[in-house]
């Protein structure tokens, strides 16, 4: 489904349906960005101002640099829900219903709002506009349409959404709207240079360490073009990070002229191999992701498939060889 879809809903229709009911929960996907954590606690925050009681669960904790944002201490990690005690699911940026990694949420009155292309328009009411930078715009709207003010909870998670989603104004998605809603974020008391250091500059030492392995062990592909980093338990142990310090780290290749795409293989124990993707300009990553199961954006998507890493490494930077050449034609 797509934003043109007739059956789209706006944020009206789900300001009514919010309106009707009192109790929420509210989930994103799977190991969670700065995006689904500044989208979930926004909502939280609005619903709770119209007097709504609210609950937060997500498969896997935000991100270490994430919890000192106001709200996050109180989002509950856990695998299933038990409890049917709420009116409504808001479902917040997961392209399907599976990627919440949630299980026991089938079977209520489910809100779906995302900006992934492809979603699967699982819910009772869906809001996809794949125009948006990031989820936390539409929140932004929704919130707006409820009539509720912006305290600086709100705006600090909505800019957290954008900053983060558009990899720090980096992506193609940015629209003349992204900057309208920064604009009113920053009136309403966010402060830009704060929530850039807080986001980006609060690496570990253990963090600059694996920053240091990871490129020592990159590889160009495609005469320069292609960067392809590789994560495994032996780099975390030897410079004693786990996963999640891994955020954001995909994206310093970027940072070389020549480079246009990433790829960061990453090794999980089970055999699994987790394929994060990254590219400038119109170098479309999402169509490489998608033929894998996955999805994201046309700059930023992921996938995962089963190991060994020999076996499916050179089908996959062929295909994003491909990408590359055929987005390089429309470079600006
Ligand atoms: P990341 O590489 O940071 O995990 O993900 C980059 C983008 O791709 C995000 O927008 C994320 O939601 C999307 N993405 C990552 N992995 C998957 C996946 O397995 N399936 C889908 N549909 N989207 C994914
Ligand atoms: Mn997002």
């Amino acid at each position: 489904m797509t934003s043109q879809t007739t059956s789209n809903a706006t944020a009206k229709d789900i300001c009514h349906a919010i309106m009707a009911r009192h109790r929420f929960l509210i989930t994103s996907h799977a190991r969670p960005d700065g995006d689904s954590i500044g989208s979930q606690l926004a909502m939280a925050y609005a619903l709770e101002a119209l007097g709504k009681e609210v609950r937060i669960v997500n498969a896997d904790p935000a991100p270490e640099h994430y919890l000192e944002f106001p709200g996050v201490d109180r989002i509950e990690v856990g695998l299933e829900v038990l409890e049917r005690d709420y009116d409504a699911l808001i479902v917040m940026e997961s392209s399907d219903f599976r990627r919440t990694g949630v299980s026991g949420l089938e079977g209520r009155f489910t809100i779906n709002i995302d900006h992934h292309q492809g979603n699967t328009a699982y819910g009772d009411l869906n809001w996809l506009d794949e125009s948006a930078a990031a989820c936390g715009e539409l929140v932004f709207e929704l919130i707006q349409a409820m009539e509720v003010p912006l305290t600086l909870e709100i705006v600090t998670h909505i800019y957290l959404a954008i900053l983060t989603d558009t990899g720090s104004f980096h992506h193609s998605n940015i629209t003349p709207r992204t900057f309208a809603i920064c604009r009113e974020c920053v009136e309403a008391g966010v402060n830009p240079a704060a929530m850039a250091r807080r986001v980006f500059d609060s690496n570990s030492f253990g963090k600059l360490k694996l920053i240091g392995a990871l490129l020592d062990e990159m590889e160009l592909r495609d005469e320069g073009r292609l960067a392809v980093l590789y994560l495994n338990d032996e780099i975390l142990n030897a410079t004693g990070t786990t996963y999640n310090d891994t955020e954001g780290l995909i994206n310093l290749p970027l940072t070389a002229r020549e480079i246009m795409a990433v790829a960061f293989f990453k090794l999980g124990a089970d055999g699994d191999v987790r394929i994060s993707l990254r590219s400038k300009y119109d170098v479309d990553v999402r169509a490489v992701a998608s033929r894998y199961g996955g999805g994201g954006h046309k700059n930023a998507s992921g996938f995962t498939v089963r190991g060994p890493l020999e076996a499916v490494r050179e089908p996959i930077i062929t295909e994003i060889e491909a990408a590359i050449a055929a987005g390089l034609q429309s470079k600006p």
